[in-house]
């Protein structure tokens, strides 16, 4: 139950990769048949992406290295292109590390971030993001939803106050493309950061859309691949791979999204019956595969090696912040305190769960959180 972390490649798309590594090894640059057939299968992978997310082109999809390069190329790549008509950026304050990070790097080169404050589901307000606007205002950056609390943004909502103000407008969808619909056309989103892992696709490679007419400064020079935003030689394997593993997720979203939330909404429901238990994330507005908790006075860490003795892989949160001891920004942003963001579990589902895993999940969770709390000096003092 930590698919948020790392997924396994689907069967289908592995069996399509396989010949790339070591049969139809061309270069897309190459003039000969081998180069051609790359050439070919890199174009039909950027045409089953820009499908998956309502692109009317295939031009406007750029393969990356993962998400992470995909966030830095939109933020950079947009903050220099169109430095010289303003210097202000506006974000959410959940966004992931590679976005976070990326601006307070634009930060120390004279860039201006206004960070949205979100509520205590982790929403943010459109009309926060609209009255944070100034004429110097160049790009809004928000993500579809937050792998670590699974909360969907109203970004339909915000598109159409970036596009009617003319602002760029980035997306990061890594959590959300391939398990909720999402259509740049419709949503008013300029660019568009996927992810192939979080799709069943291998890591190694990613997207960025790129709207048609929207010009950014590469910061990857080279040979110029991928229209120049991109250069170094394509992953062809593994943007095959993307390719297949976007066109099963397109077939299987729907199909996947019903599955997911009956066992998500088992785990919910039942794991909400321990007492000091709370959800967090928004009830509703959330991913179809995620169900994220926080227990009073235990520590989230404790319960994960608990549940792993178990046979039960799962999270605190985003595997990207493990390696501090920091509570989640996101919790924080979100109004918890540091002692009861300390306290999260992060269980993420995916496509090969069954709900004889939720089941299991159900049956043992609650017995952890009891053991621990047996053993917890804070416990007996707050509760009596
Ligand atoms: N954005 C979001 C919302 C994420 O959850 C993650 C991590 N899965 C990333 C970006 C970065 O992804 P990656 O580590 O694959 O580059």
């Amino acid at each position: 139950m930590d698919y948020g972390a790392a997924s396994p490649v689907d069967a289908r798309v592995l069996e399509a990769m396989m010949p790339y590594f070591n049969k139809d090894t061309g270069n897309p640059s190459s003039l000969h048949s081998p180069g051609r057939k790359a050439k070919r299968e890199l174009e039909a992978a950027r045409g089953k992406i820009a499908n998956l997310i309502g692109s009317l082109s295939p031009r406007s999809v750029i393969f990356t290295s993962c998400a992470t390069e995909s966030n830095n190329l939109a933020l950079r790549g947009a903050a220099m292109r169109y430095k010289d008509k303003g210097n202000h950026i506006i974000t959410s304050s959940i966004e992931h590390m590679s976005v976070m990070n990326t601006l307070k790097d634009l930060q120390r080169s004279g860039f201006d971030v206004t960070h949205i404050s979100v509520d205590k589901d982790g929403l943010v307000d459109p009309e926060k993001v609209k009255n944070a606007i100034t004429d110097r205002t160049i790009l809004i950056s928000i993500m579809y939803a937050n792998g670590e609390v699974g909360t969907v943004q109203p970004i339909k909502e915000i598109g159409n106050i970036a596009s009617d103000r003319k602002i760029l407008f980035h997306v990061d969808g890594t959590a959300a493309v391939g398990k909720v619909p999402v259509n740049v056309e419709e949503e008013h989103i300029d660019l568009l950061t996927v992810s192939s892992n979080d799709m069943y696709g291998p890591k190694g490679v990613g997207a960025l859309y790129i709207k048609q007419g929207v010009r950014i400064m590469p910061f990857m020079l080279g040979g110029g691949q991928e229209a120049g935003l991109r250069s170094g030689s394509e992953n062809i394997p593994g943007i095959v791979g993307m390719g297949v593993a976007a066109e099963l997720a397109q077939k299987e979203v729907v199909e996947d999204g019903r599955r997911l939330i009956m066992m998500r909404d088992r785990l919910i429901d039942s794991i909400l019956k321990t007492e000091y238990t709370y959800l967090t994330g928004h009830r509703t507005k959330r991913l179809p595969n995620n169900a994220s908790f926080r227990f009073s006075f235990i520590e989230g860490e404790s319960i994960i090696l608990q549940l792993n003795d178990l046979g039960i892989t799962a999270s605190t949160g985003s595997a990207c912040s493990t390696k501090t001891l920091e509570p989640s920004h996101v919790l924080i942003a979100m109004g918890l305190r540091h002692e009861e963001a300390h306290g999260s579990l992060l269980l993420t589902l995916g496509r090969f769960n069954s709900m004889d895993d939720a089941d299991y999940a159900v049956e043992s969770i609650p017995p952890v959180v009891a053991k621990l709390r047996s053993l917890s000096p804070l416990y007996p003092k707050q509760v009596k």
